[in-house]
């Protein structure tokens, strides 16, 4: 049971600050990174492009005078050191190579040493790819000072005097590399720092609040299901929908609505179980009370009465015995049936036979109340899948009901009609009939139309059909004019004789 304020446990609170913390390093390392890498290439990007159109320069401005070979073939060395001249005024780290056609290193202009052995030759294929480009592209190639390492370039090919080559030039020469490197160094550092600690105030900003937002939603929710609990059993989450929790504030909605619906339908019960047990002192003692006045005036005037009144006071006494023992036994077969204690036994039968036994069975009823009664298209014999008791239960009392609810002269009909895999039975009547507002009550238990006729009984007869309807997965349909009669129509699956 939650019995302090606090909706989140201490060690919960840690876990999720421990995972929240551990995401984001994590997120800002990946970003630090990426941002790093990126940055290098990017740098070095723009060092090319800014320096693509160099090698193409020093042809055009070069070699438009002089040729970079001697008439004897060797390199013309006076010009390259011009070139370095040129060079040293603009960048140290400029190397610049004059490359035959196969990519061996015929020259060097190089201002800055390494211990390195340089290479003699260097890899056509980026020096290829740059020149189809035109410079656009971002290319490393070889570095003959650091052979183990690619560097961006500028390189144009040229043909003079029957001469072809390449002038191949490393634009970010070592020392270049060496300033960039210590520069990225530093702002890498600088930024490494700047992005930890910017990711820890926004882990720390973003912790707050989503543990404030988790537990405001849970706060509320907390207050409502305590007060649920201590007996305000109206209060629900208010707008579960919009809240950040909506699957937990929906189902202690529905869980609250269940738990009244369940206390509701207790209630119900128990004030059903107190209407009935009211009902049943009251409908048992009229009998008992009839039978106990005949009973003593039969003792007290045994010698007075004449044999015909002594004989009329044992009927009268024998029809309440009558009465009171039906009473009984619908008493007891409604409570089985509320209890769900009876499960129906389905099986083929003939409601045609069914219907002819209990059409024999009322006649004598019937013929006293002259009131015709008969079984429509009797020819016909139609199987019905079913519990044969249960039905025929349910059909003795809509009989009855029939027979008691319609004035001599009338009629009361059975018809059974087979309607696709169902058959249809119908009980008409041309009786007084049930007031509109009063039909849709009638199956319910003690539902008495006119509790002050002659005829009413216990009125559990129709609401024990309803429950043999339920049983059978059926329903049970009353039409019904005042005055003019009324029709109970239900339907059960046809049997098919295989
Ligand atoms: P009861 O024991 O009173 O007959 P039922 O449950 O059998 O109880 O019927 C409930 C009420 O429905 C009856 O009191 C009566 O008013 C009305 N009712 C049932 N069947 C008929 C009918 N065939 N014609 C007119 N009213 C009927």
């Amino acid at each position: 049971m939650i019995n302090n304020g606090k909706t989140l446990t201490p060690k919960l609170v840690k876990k999720l600050w421990m995972a929240f913390i551990f995401l984001i390093i994590l997120m800002g390392a990946s970003y630090i990174f990426i941002t790093g890498y990126l940055t290098l290439n990017y740098n070095q990007a723009i060092t090319q492009r800014i320096n693509a159109n160099v090698a193409n320069h020093v042809i055009q401005e070069k070699f438009q005078n002089a040729a970079p070979f001697l008439e004897d073939g060797t390199v013309n060395k006076a010009l390259f050191g011009d070139l370095m001249h040129d060079m040293m005024a603009v960048n140290r780290g400029i190397e610049v190579y004059l490359l035959d056609k196969s990519g061996d290193i015929l020259y060097s202009v190089v201002l800055e040493h390494n211990d390195n052995e340089p290479m003699k030759s260097v890899s056509l294929e980026p020096i290829n790819r740059f020149i189809e480009s035109n410079g656009e592209e971002f290319i490393l190639g070889d570095d003959p000072l650091n052979p183990e390492a690619k560097n961006i370039f500028s390189a144009a090919p040229f043909s003079i005097d029957g001469h072809e080559g390449y002038i191949y030039i490393i634009v970010a020469g070592k020392q270049l590399a060496l300033i960039s490197d210590s520069l990225f160094r530093t702002y890498f550092t600088k930024l490494s720092i700047g992005a930890i600690v910017l990711t820890m105030l926004f882990a720390a900003l973003i912790g707050i609040l989503s543990i404030w937002f988790l537990t405001k939603n849970l706060r509320l929710i907390t207050q409502t299901v305590r007060k649920f609990q201590e007996g305000d059993l109206d209060i629900r989450i208010k707008n579960p929908e919009q809240s950040d929790i909506e699957v937990v504030a929906l189902s202690f909605n529905e869980m609250a609505d269940t738990i009244v619906d369940n206390m509701d339908k207790m209630k119900s019960v128990d004030n059903l179980r107190r209407e009935l047990i009211a009902n049943v002192s009251h409908d048992l003692r009229t009998p008992l009370a009839v039978l106990k006045g005949y009973i003593e005036t039969l003792q007290i005037k045994k010698d007075t009465l004449t044999e015909s009144q002594k004989e009329e006071y044992l009927q009268i006494t024998h029809n309440n015995i009558d009465k009171l023992s039906s009473l009984i036994n619908q008493l007891f077969e409604y409570s089985k049936l509320e209890a769900e204690q009876v499960t129906p036994i389905k099986e083929p039968f003939s409601i045609t036979e069914l219907s002819h036994d209990l059409i024999a069975k009322f006649r004598l009823l019937a013929e006293q109340k002259q009131i015709h009664l008969q079984l429509e298209n009797p020819e016909e014999n139609y199987m019905v899948y079913a519990d044969i008791g249960l039905v025929e239960r349910a059909l003795q009392n809509l009989i009855e009901n029939a027979i008691k609810y319609t004035e001599p002269n009338g009629k009361v009909r059975l018809s059974l009609v087979k309607m696709g895999k169902q058959i249809e039975i119908n009980i008409t009547d041309t009786g007084n009939g049930i007031p509109v507002n009063d039909q849709p009550f009638i199956f319910d238990r003690y539902k008495q139309v006119n509790k002050n006729t002659q005829k009413q009984g216990l009125g559990l007869g129709l609401a024990i059909v309803k429950k043999i309807m339920d049983l059978h997965d059926t329903t049970i349909v009353v039409l019904s004019k005042p005055y003019k009669g009324s029709s109970f129509i239900f339907k059960l699956p046809a049997y098919q004789l295989p």
